[in-house]
């Protein structure tokens, strides 16, 4: 079968052919890849970055965005069936820590983990991927058409999951996490796929989104944050440390920038008692002015937190489908234009290189839907 595969830390990706892998144990389970997306993370390692090939091999079979199509099972396996849709997390434990072993790989302690297509463990760039029931994610065969949109969706949900958690286990007024959301204001900074999706999340929780980026207010991200009922904030016109100013009280900021300076600029924005969570990687490329001690002040007398979030748990990949059909339900196809540009995996030089200017996501098939 075919694979894209790449030599980690080198411009080496091609298309090779791999054996096809198949059912070995019986919790196994083989699926057909049917779509594959494409994150910046793909474009670092594409680009020389942060990758690693499984122990003993030279090269790494990318991916780790997955939908795929059960084919096979083995015989313990009782989640899925033949022709249901699913996918497969990314990360798997370190097989040390407390937080591994309790499925938590997402908050691994060591750093010893593997995640699939990323680091040490080959990914879903190819025909077919057979992995443990465990690791399964079944999807709804309504959804299929998003469903490739599942894991950066958990990604999201991970983080929001967080940050309600940190602010219902700590103020007084924060009575259970399912309505703290509800009528608040929230600003989620960059509106690209984790944004949006989001912002998805956050209005399916009846939160008031407001959300910045830097493009025309005509242009498609804009267009799909209002049509989910959030309001656009022209980053362009409004300066970031004003936008507090524009929208009182803001209880959560949601950060999918990766840009150091905007993600300090912006905690001036939060309000009282608020909670920020960090998502994207800042690049180092890009030198940062911050007033240290200003920071720490309003930390500590506005009593806000601040948390990164990274990766997520099966539990975060089952909200992220729920949602997804939740908000299916209620927009429509609106989801459906997140996905910018499908191509065939052929494709896949120039999906991993470039990044066109109209693009939210851009999603590699493998096989028909
Ligand atoms: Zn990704
Ligand atoms: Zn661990």
């Amino acid at each position: 079968m075919k694979a894209v595969v790449l030599v980690p830390g080198t411009t080496d990706v091609q298309l090779q052919e791999r054996p096809e892998p198949s059912i070995g144990a019986a919790d196994d389970v083989k699926l057909q890849v049917l779509e594959v997306g494409i994150c910046g993370t793909d474009r670092e390692e594409a680009a020389g970055g942060r990758a690693a090939a499984p122990p003993g091999q030279r090269d790494l079979v990318m991916g780790h965005e997955l939908l795929g199509r059960v084919v096979e099972t083995g015989t313990a396996v009782r989640s899925v069936r033949a022709g249901d849709y699913a996918l497969f997390t990314v990360r798997r434990g370190c097989g040390h820590c407390p937080n591994c072993a309790a499925h938590r790989s997402d908050m691994c302690t060591t750093g010893g983990y593997a995640d699939r297509g990323i680091r040490l463990r080959d990914g879903y760039h190819t025909e077919f991927v057979v992995d443990s029931e465990a690791y399964l994610v079944r999807v709804p065969p309504g959804s299929a058409s998003v469903g490739v949109l599942t894991e950066p969706m958990s990604v999201a949900e991970k983080a929001i999951d967080e940050a309600v958690g940190i602010q219902v286990g700590r103020l007084p007024d924060a009575t259970d996490a399912a309505s703290w959301l509800s009528g608040k204001n929230v600003l989620v900074a960059g509106l690209g796929p984790i944004g949006l999706l989001a912002a998805v999340a956050l209005r399916l929780r009846g939160a008031n989104v407001h959300g910045l980026d830097v493009v025309d207010p005509g242009s498609i991200r804009p267009r799909i944050l209002e049509r989910l009922g959030g309001t656009y904030v022209d980053g362009r016109q409004v300066d970031p440390r004003a936008v507090g100013e524009q929208f009182p009280q803001i209880g959560l900021i949601f950060e999918a920038t990766g840009v150091a300076q905007l993600e300090f600029d912006l905690l001036s924005a939060l309000g009282a008692n608020g909670a920020y969570v960090l998502t994207g990687l800042a690049g180092g490329d890009r030198p940062t002015t911050v007033d240290g001690a200003l920071l720490m002040r309003t930390l500590v007398l506005r009593n806000q937190v601040m948390v990164g979030s990274v990766n997520a748990s099966q539990r975060h990949f089952a909200l992220a489908v729920a949602d997804l059909e939740r908000a299916k339900g209620q927009w429509g196809d609106t989801l459906g234009a997140l996905i910018t540009h499908r191509l065939p995996y052929t494709a896949f030089a120039d999906a991993l290189s470039h990044h066109p200017p109209d693009e939210i996501k851009t999603v590699l098939e493998w096989s028909a839907l």
